[in-house]
């Protein structure tokens, strides 16, 4: 089996069979990625480092170098991953330097703006293959979600997931881990979410227990919604803002009347104290190492 050793599905597949969700973060720089390593290691928790393809860009294999760096030689289970990579040149560079030796522990291959099914998996399966073959495991999106975060594509007419084309989708993809369209949406929801968690539980069945579901558009959920997909089988959870917010300002304001390393010190914190609270609402704090 190609992905046995495989860090992110290890860490998915063991919260899949113990009924806790893992946080995947976004971290945008070197902070941030302590802040989360920090967090994940006070709460003895299970994490997932997540970067934006900008951020990649942006920091390119010596970045990446250090996030797994950081990732790997933490006492609690934490892999690296490379959300919505939907351009050739992001997708180019992670696959480029995975062949290198710099490899995410998984990628997102997101072909969701393409206008059909049979469009998605036309563009994501050559890469899934590539990705495979340096033991990446892929995540990719059925149907559409609406919306848009810094950093991403804006989308504005969203579909949602039809469980019944998924298993095809998963097989003919090549892809490991599904990202659905349930109503969820990126960046600020305009109206309260309605969740059809109806999708995920059918997923959950059709899919087996091989294929982790992951949760976008988290923005501004209540805590309970959160608890609910992960009772309906929802495992990995992508988190951006609750944590960036808190950490921009700590600094910005920090900065006006302190000391940089002090200011970078405070907000550093603040982004930590954001994902110990969602070690504890997901349920995975105390779970690293059982
Ligand atoms: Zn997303």
């Amino acid at each position: 089996m190609v992905f046995s050793n495989n860090r992110t599905l290890r860490i998915l597949y063991e919260a899949q069979k113990e009924g806790y969700g893992i946080l995947a973060q976004v971290c945008y720089d070197a902070q941030s990625a302590i802040a989360l390593v920090r967090a994940a290691e006070r709460c003895q928790s299970p994490a997932i480092l997540q970067l934006f393809p900008v951020t990649l860009m942006y920091g390119k294999g010596p970045f990446l170098q250090f996030c797994l760096n950081l990732a790997h030689q933490a006492t609690v289970p934490i892999s690296v991953h490379l959300d919505h990579a939907t351009d050739i040149e992001h997708l180019e560079l992670a696959l480029s330097l995975a062949e290198q030796g710099i490899a995410f522990d998984s990628i997102m291959v997101d072909a969701s703006h393409a206008e059909t099914d049979e469009e998605n998996i036309g563009i994501a399966r050559p890469y899934v293959e590539r990705a495979k073959k340096c033991g990446i495991p892929v995540e990719v999106e059925l149907g559409r979600l609406e919306g848009g975060e810094a950093g991403l594509r804006v989308i504005s007419d969203s579909k949602l997931t039809d469980p019944r084309k998924a298993e095809t989708f998963i097989k003919e993809t090549g892809a490991t881990i599904l990202a659905p369209s349930i109503g969820n949406l990126h960046g600020s929801y305009l109206r309260p979410p309605n969740f059809r968690l109806e999708i995920v539980r059918e997923l959950r069945k059709t899919l087996g227990d091989q294929v982790p579901i992951c949760l976008h558009g988290t923005d501004e959920l209540p805590d309970e919604l959160f608890r609910e997909c992960i009772k309906n089988g929802v495992s990995k959870i992508n988190v951006n803002s609750w944590a960036r917010d808190p950490y921009v300002q700590v600094l910005s304001e920090g900065l006006k009347t302190k000391a940089m390393p002090e200011a970078i010190e405070e907000a550093t914190e603040a982004f930590a104290a954001a994902c110990e609270r969602f070690f504890r609402l997901f349920g995975s704090a105390g779970k690293a190492g059982v």
